[in-house]
């Protein structure tokens, strides 16, 4: 396992899924974490520092709700003057509303997407990088394979998860000289509630009038090479580690997929 003891990585939507997983696999690499997530998941929070804090390591809580710019730059500034700077952004924050065809998407879902899924990633690395010191660091921004083909019914999704590849190449190209590498993660199908919930088990078996998971995991398996349905949050994680650790020393501007072959799958 790479060895991050005493970075101090940074990271959003840290109180559930894989936003909570990345804090305990950084934390198992020797990294103390600055941990945001909405005010909502305070309660979530408090578990995620608890399992940070059971591998030895400190665990700065924070509420801020991404897309909003003052509650962003606040709670980044108040887990740096406790823990002293940032080494590592992981931008993981997220959310994927209804799918429905791009014109049946309300001005409102539209733009909450972008608010949250682009602007808050912006928002994330202007409140962070500025933490970051002259031995430089990385950033390591979660899109989706979403962010490198399209899927009918995710618009929205879709484009916001484009934009933050574009938004990386943009940074990898500003940051490069100060040592600061920047690069995208895409996961397929990734085992969290964002997946693992009735509506999306409809979606994808509208055929059937109460879907079961065990119904949703034969068409989520039957779209990947290899033989699962989808990622474990564990299988992100690792891949941000590496991304983020001196293994990974000259990668840039990179799409890291993650995804057990869905975007290769051709047949
Ligand atoms: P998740 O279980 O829904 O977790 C997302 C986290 O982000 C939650 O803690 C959520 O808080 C928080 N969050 C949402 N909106 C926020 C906001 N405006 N400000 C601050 N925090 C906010 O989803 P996940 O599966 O772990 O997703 C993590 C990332 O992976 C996302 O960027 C997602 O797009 C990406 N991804 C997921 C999948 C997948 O299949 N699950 C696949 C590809 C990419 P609340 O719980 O309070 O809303």
């Amino acid at each position: 396992m790479p060895d991050l003891t005493d970075k101090v990585v940074l990271v959003t939507g840290a109180g559930s899924g894989t936003g909570r997983v990345h804090c305990e696999r950084f934390a198992d690499t020797g990294a103390d974490v600055i941990a945001l997530d909405r005010s909502e998941a305070t309660d979530d929070l408090l578990e995620t520092a608890e399992r940070v804090g059971q591998r030895g390591r400190r665990c700065v809580v924070g509420t801020a709700d991404i897309s909003d710019l003052a509650e962003v730059m606040s709670a980044v500034d108040s887990g740096v003057t406790r823990l002293g700077r940032v080494d590592i952004i992981v931008a993981n924050a997220g959310i994927h509303t209804p799918n429905k065809p791009a014109w049946m998407i309300s001005a409102l879902e539209w733009q909450r997407n972008l608010d949250v899924n682009l602007t808050g990633v912006w928002h994330t690395v202007k409140a962070g990088v500025p933490h970051i010191g002259p031995e430089g660091g990385c950033v390591v921004i979660i899109s989706s394979t979403n962010g490198l083909r399209g899927t009918a019914g995710t618009a929205h999704y879709t484009a916001s998860k484009h934009a933050v590849v574009g938004l990386a190449r943009t940074l990898a190209n500003e940051l490069g000289p100060q040592r600061i590498r920047v690069n995208t993660l895409h996961p397929g199908a990734v085992a969290t509630p964002m997946v693992r919930n009735p509506a999306t088990y409809k979606r994808l078996r509208p055929d059937l009038d109460n879907p079961t998971e065990a119904d949703a995991i034969e068409v989520l398996t039957a779209r990947n090479l290899l033989p699962v349905p989808w990622v474990e949050p564990v299988d992100v994680a690792n891949a941000a580690v590496f991304l983020a650790s001196d293994r990974a020393r000259y990668i840039t501007g990179a799409q890291l997929v993650v995804d057990a072959g869905l975007t290769q799958k051709t047949t």
